[in-house]
């Protein structure tokens, strides 16, 4: 069976990007370079009750990659992404990353090896500024005990944690309100600050759960930005979960079309939005 690169759709009959539904590429298939697969899902399946929310869905994530993650409500985005993190046990199929079996690895752990992720809800505090936001989130990360110092008032952040937090605040954009309480940034800037604290854990892979929500365009095109600036700066793989398309022409490399737990397409920004198939999950017809 001939090897297929993750940046190529699956070439077949059916639809304009070339996507047979159903189809798994070989287990253990590689990414242009040679490499394998970043990220390597496998015939992920879940039901809950009656519903079958995942059907044998695979998704392939290679180092550097943006790759956007869209669908109708109700496709199973959301649940395919906590498949992914931990967060849910799927039923069958496999989670590998960077060659590591995740199965039954929890979310925590799989963040230390650098899978992070940034919540739909803005989960901030509002008196804190945007540094200490950062502070917090590298602190954390070192896992050392500091943070419960800090908590103590017993330790200030060290110089290269300092460094560290401005080089991520530098990174999104927000030196000049570094030192505003969160409680005064619009919703567009918190999101900036949800970002920056996934980035302070130097994720290899940053998954991002419908980060737009909430936000109006001009919010939404400056965070598709950053997104794909410190992606591109940085070598980050992106697995991008959103519904608006503009955010994600803008963001990914990539696009993998979800309906109804299944995979009904996938390749370019370009060559999905033409696929009848597609057109058909999202309006209700055929284009
Ligand atoms: P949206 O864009 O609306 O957020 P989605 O593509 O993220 O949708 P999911 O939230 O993953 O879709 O849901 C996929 C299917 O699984 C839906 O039919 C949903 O009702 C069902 N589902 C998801 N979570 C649960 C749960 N905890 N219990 C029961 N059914 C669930």
């Amino acid at each position: 069976m001939a090897e297929r690169h993750a940046s190529e759709p699956v070439s077949g009959p059916g639809s304009a990007s070339g996507y047979t539904p159903g189809s798994t590429p070989a287990f253990g298939a590689r990414s242009d370079d040679g490499a394998p697969h970043l990220l390597d899902a496998r015939s992920i399946s879940i039901r809950f009750g009656g519903i079958a929310a995942l059907k044998d869905v695979s998704v392939t994530v290679d180092a550097g990659e943006a790759v956007g993650l869209v669908g109708p409500n109700g496709a199973g985005k959301t649940t395919l992404f906590n498949c992914l993190c931990g967060q849910l046990r799927p039923n069958g199929g496999t989670v590998a990353f960077d060659g590591h079996v995740l199965d039954d690895m929890p979310a925590h752990l799989r963040a230390r090896l650098g899978i992070r992720r940034t919540f739909q809800r803005v989960e901030v505090f509002p008196e804190l500024s945007v540094r200490d936001h950062m502070i917090v989130a590298e602190r954390a990360r070192r896992g050392d005990g500091a943070l419960w110092k800090d908590l103590l008032n017993m330790a200030k952040p060290r110089r290269e944690e300092l460094d560290n937090v401005e080089r991520v605040i530098d990174l999104i954009g927000l030196t000049e309100m570094a030192d505003v309480p969160v409680a005064a940034l619009s919703l567009g800037h918190c999101r900036l600050v949800e970002l920056g604290r996934a980035l302070c854990g130097e994720p290899r892979l940053l998954m991002a759960d419908e980060p737009s929500s909430g936000l109006d365009m001009s919010e939404t095109a400056a965070l598709a930005t950053v997104l794909r600036g410190v992606q591109r700066e940085h070598g980050m793989a992106v697995l991008l979960v959103e519904h608006d398309m503009e955010m994600v022409r803008a963001a990914v490399d990539r696009v993998v079309v979800l309906d109804v737990g299944e995979i009904i397409a996938q390749g370019s920004f370009e060559t999905v939005v033409a696929d009848p198939e597609v057109r058909r999950a999202y309006l209700g017809r055929t284009a």
